[in-house]
């Protein structure tokens, strides 16, 4: 799963297939299609969420006491399915 972070307004959201914006309007966003996605910005922070692991968290998630750790990564500054438009 594919979310911008914007490091002005700190804003996390995910993306669609239509632009979507943090508050600040600094970070914008969007698929291309199922794989690639592009943003413009320059506060935004592309970050994944690895979906196995977060399928596996929600499955597992405690009552009570801590929680369930899932993975999520920053995305590499290149980077072919997740890239910057300038
Ligand atoms: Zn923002």
């Amino acid at each position: 799963m594919k979310l911008l972070m914007c490091l002005e307004c700190n804003d996390i959201f995910n993306l669609d297939l239509s632009e979507k914006s943090c508050s600040c309007g600094r970070s914008k966003g969007k698929y291309i299609n199922q794989q690639l996605a592009e943003y413009t910005g320059e506060f935004a922070l592309p970050i994944g969420f690895s979906n196995p692991s977060l399928i596996n968290a929600i499955k597992d998630q405690p009552n009570e006491g801590l929680g369930k750790e899932f993975t999520a990564f920053v995305v590499p500054k290149k980077c072919e399915t997740f890239f910057k438009r300038f």
